[in-house]
């Protein structure tokens, strides 16, 4: 059996340990690319959102490399992402890969049916070798977020720009090499470290823009055209709830206890939608409400023909929380220097909005 999985951020790379430590051969496609997002439009029904296009064309990258049991993110919920893994599998079907697409409903099937996957995928594996692995690969995952989120502050201070991305990059690579608890914990802490030696303009009031939308296209910079580091370069702090690893967090362990992280900002979005409607889109609404007083914008991502983040922006014009809203639509089709040009003028009309505010104090 060989195992693959469409990336979304950098979430190959707790799997690689997890599967790595219980001997399964897994293979990790190319990171997205132009011909990535070719082969999900050409092979996608027409209409469909980005991320069915961007992991359609990974789950066709992953076999052609010769995996023949792809995993995908699926669930059971308002939206289509229900119907993605039986789509894409026919697809794969009708181009001749034999292969399994094994639907990882995970935020419903919680963490014991995805213990009983790793089983299965483990060739019946001991449950103290599967549990011991898990830990490993969710303790990875916590150190690419941890160091993210130092990133996103970086960014948007440093005096040569690009020199966080660059650490970054260098600190996934270590993150990826280190083979037990002692080395990992010293590369986080190494690369947090040179992070904040970095020359910042310590003068320097970031404003403050906060990322929500689609999980997707908030997660995977090949989507959403490295949105956050742009925004980075025009000096401005992003700051986002959703991470891999919260998610996970919650998802598998907190909510079957009763924990749920969006009980706040559902209570939030209430006054103007007063029930899911499918993906994230009422978290969409409830953020709006939530950072309305705290950040100085927010950037909505939104796939294009994504229906839930389409009522969310056309619900958040009307919320009494006023806050500027950007929207990007992400698609094939969306230019990278158009988007500039739309972040450089909400960035300007974010700056002007605070001056304006300052000066009425
Ligand atoms: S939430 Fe939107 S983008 Fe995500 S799967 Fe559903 S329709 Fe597609």
């Amino acid at each position: 059996m060989r195992v693959g999985v469409p990336h979304t951020g950098n979430i190959y790379i707790p799997l690689k340990a997890l599967f790595q430590r219980l001997d399964v051969d897994y293979v990790v496609p190319p990171l997205y690319n132009q011909r990535t997002l070719s082969l999900g439009v050409k092979y996608s029904p027409e209409g469909l959102c980005i991320p069915f296009k961007l992991t359609l064309g990974n789950l066709i990258e992953a076999a052609e490399l010769g995996a023949d049991t792809l995993l995908m993110a699926g669930g059971y919920g308002v939206c289509r992402l229900g119907y993605y893994a039986k789509i894409q599998e026919q697809i794969l079907h009708d181009l001749g890969y034999n292969v399994e697409l094994v639907n990882l409903g995970v935020s419903e099937r919680k963490l014991f049916s995805l213990l009983e996957l790793i089983k299965r995928l483990s060739n019946n594996a001991p449950w103290s070798k599967i549990i011991s692995a898990l830990r490993f690969g969710l303790a990875k995952l916590n150190a690419l977020d941890g160091i993210e989120r130092v990133v996103q502050k970086v960014r948007a201070v440093e005096r040569i720009k690009g020199t966080a991305n660059r650490l970054f990059i260098k600190a996934i690579n270590a993150i990826d090499q280190a083979d037990d608890y002692n080395t990992l914990k010293k590369v986080q802490a190494d690369y947090i470290d040179q992070l904040v030696q970095i020359d910042k303009d310590t003068q320097y009031k970031p404003l403050i823009v906060g990322i929500i939308g689609e999980i997707y296209v908030v997660l995977e910079p090949f989507s959403n055209l490295d949105v956050e580091s742009e925004l980075g370069k025009l000096g401005v702090e992003v700051r986002r709830r959703l991470f891999l690893s919260e998610w996970t967090k919650f998802s598998l362990f907190l909510n079957p206890l009763g924990v749920d992280e969006t009980d706040r900002i559902h209570k939030a979005a209430l006054p103007y939608l007063k029930r899911d409607i499918g993906g994230d889109g009422w978290e969409s609404v409830g953020e709006k409400v939530l950072h309305a007083k705290e950040y100085d914008g927010l950037v909505h991502l939104a796939p294009f023909t994504c229906m839930p983040e389409i009522m969310a922006q056309n619900i958040m014009p009307s919320t009494r929380e006023n806050i500027p809203v950007l929207t990007i639509l992400c698609d094939e089709q969306t230019a990278k220097p158009r988007m500039l040009t739309r972040l450089e003028a909400f960035v300007d009309l974010l700056e002007r909005r605070r001056r304006a505010h300052n000066n009425s104090r």
